[in-house]
């Protein structure tokens, strides 16, 4: 920036600042819905470049190669990440990211504190509690998301809830130390040993906070972790007395903790719950057993006894699920949709706001197969014309259109809101066998009367359904 006097300098960078802010937040605007999410997306990304130029602008940058090699290096390592993963997938690489965010906020904390310190400068009280806070939250962060790829990916760690007495206490003696550490940095800023010991400590605490957590409860601890990783870089933000890093990290902050909660109501359970619960162990007890529910129950079709009642009928609203996602089914999906609605067939589709691994993540993979985005339903707003359908097509879904939540109190997922399918006039399921979803419990949908199972892959079953109704 050779070419402005500083003042004029701070002011280039603090107007850019802003006009990098103001996009961050009309790009999360646009991102809420899915016809602007695109443009979301490139406001965001515009606002995230003027950030890095800017920054890379800015007189404090002592050496470009090294950045010009992380930049280099991350773009690879990011790059084939994104075109490998699969969209199943996706949970563990958004906690991979988040647990680099965290751990870039421990290292940014503790090589300001150590600079500070060297160069014989005091630090007030203000960046002391930035530092802490930036170190503890960050460490926690890190590994908490590590144990959350490790239980996701079922590697390394078992992914099943561990509800020992010990982890518990560990957990009551870290969180203190942790807060003490805290305290002493504010109260005696300077001594880096204590900032040491503190970041081994959040590491430790991150570690024995997400252990116990069981797999099937990690997107909802992922979605905490990334409000946790922009709690930290806000923190970071005020060590560097940067303004655009405060009010990113209040965004992600504030948007991961609206997440969370969005993912607890729609599981109707508290985050207390989820955090310290144990699902699988809640699950065990008070389940009905698959004989009681399924036995002499059960009516199984073909694709071909399928073909001939879709014929039929005027009003299909399909519901995809986690099984959707699994067999990629999406296309051969909207194949059969195309096929019905070129014979007068209304079809919508009805999403359940946790139905798969992460919030929208049947809407993404709909999109994907370019079902317009009208055709797809809330919950709330297509539940009450369930009972003028004539057949719901639910395609890998289980615990969303299980009607246990709604009917039995003593259910694990007593009051999760449900699609209440049940209430169609035929309900023909495509799943590969009897076994439960994720909640690990039977489902009466499957044993009632006006519903037929159809056996098979998700997207072998949408094929042969198609291939069957073209010869009717
Ligand atoms: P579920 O996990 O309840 O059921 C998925 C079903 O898909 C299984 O019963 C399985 O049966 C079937 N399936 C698996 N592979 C295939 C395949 N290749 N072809 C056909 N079917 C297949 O999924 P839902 O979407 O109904 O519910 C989501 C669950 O995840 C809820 O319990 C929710 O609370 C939970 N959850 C969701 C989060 C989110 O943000 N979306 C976050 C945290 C939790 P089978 O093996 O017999 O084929």
């Amino acid at each position: 920036m050779v070419l402005f006097n500083p003042e004029m300098r701070d002011v280039i960078v603090g107007v850019s600042y802003l006009i990098a802010a103001v996009l961050f937040v009309t790009g999360l605007k646009g991102l809420t819905h899915p016809r602007t999410a695109v443009s979301g997306n490139v406001q965001s990304a515009l606002g995230m470049l003027i950030a890095i130029l800017v920054t890379l602008l800015e007189q404090r940058v002592v050496s470009f190669e090294w950045i010009i090699a992380g930049i280099a290096l991350g773009t690879v390592v990011g790059a084939v990440w994104a075109i490998k993963v699969q969209m199943t997938g996706m949970p563990q690489l958004v906690a991979l990211f988040n647990g680099f965010g965290g751990i870039a906020s421990v290292l940014v904390a503790t090589a300001e504190a150590w600079a500070t310190i060297q160069s014989g400068n005091p630090l007030d009280k203000v960046t002391s509690l930035s530092i802490a806070l930036s170190a503890l939250i960050g460490a926690v962060t890190f590994t908490g998301s590590f144990v959350a790829f490790c239980k996701l990916q079922e590697v390394l760690i078992p992914s099943g809830a561990v509800t020992t007495v010990w982890l518990k206490g560990s957990n009551v003696i870290l969180a203190l130390l942790s807060l003490g550490l805290t305290i002493c940095m504010v109260v005696a800023p300077g001594h880096l040993n204590v900032l040491w010991i503190l970041c081994a400590v959040s590491l430790a605490l991150g570690f024995t906070l997400v252990i116990p957590i069981g797999g099937a409860d990690m997107p909802v601890v992922i979605a905490l972790l990334n409000s946790y990783s922009g709690i930290a870089a806000c923190a970071t933000g005020f060590i560097l007395n940067n303004n655009l890093l405060i009010i990113t990290g209040s965004l992600v902050g504030a948007s991961g903790i609206i997440l969370t909660k969005i993912m607890c109501k729609a599981m109707n359970r508290s985050l207390t719950n989820v955090l310290f619960g144990g699902f699988g162990a809640v699950a065990a007890s008070n389940v009905r057993t698959e004989d009681d529910v399924y036995a002499g129950k059960i009516t199984s079709a073909s694709a071909d006894e399928a073909a001939m009642v879709l014929e039929g009928a005027q009003r299909v609203v399909i519901v995809p699920g986690y099984g959707m996602a699994v067999s990629q089914a999406q296309h051969a999906v909207c194949d059969l949709v195309d096929l019905l609605a070129s014979r007068g067939v209304n079809v919508d589709f009805a999403i359940h706001p946790v139905a798969g691994r992460m919030p929208g993540h049947m809407n993404v993979l709909l999109a994907e197969a370019d079902i317009p985005y009208e055709k797809m339903r809330e919950m709330d707003d297509i539940n009450p014309e369930f009972d003028s359908v004539d057949v719901v097509l639910v395609i890998g879904a289980n615990d969303v259109v299980n009607p246990l939540a709604r009917e039995d109190p003593t259910s694990p997922i007593a009051g999760m809101p449900i699609l209440n399918v049940d209430k169609a006039r035929t309900v023909m399921v495509i799943k590969r066998s009897l076994s439960p979803g994720f909640a690990g419990i039977p489902n009466p949908l499957f044993a009632a009367d006006n519903t037929m199972m159809l056996f098979g892959d998700g997207k072998q079953m949408a094929v042969d359904i198609t291939n069957a109704l073209k010869e009717l």
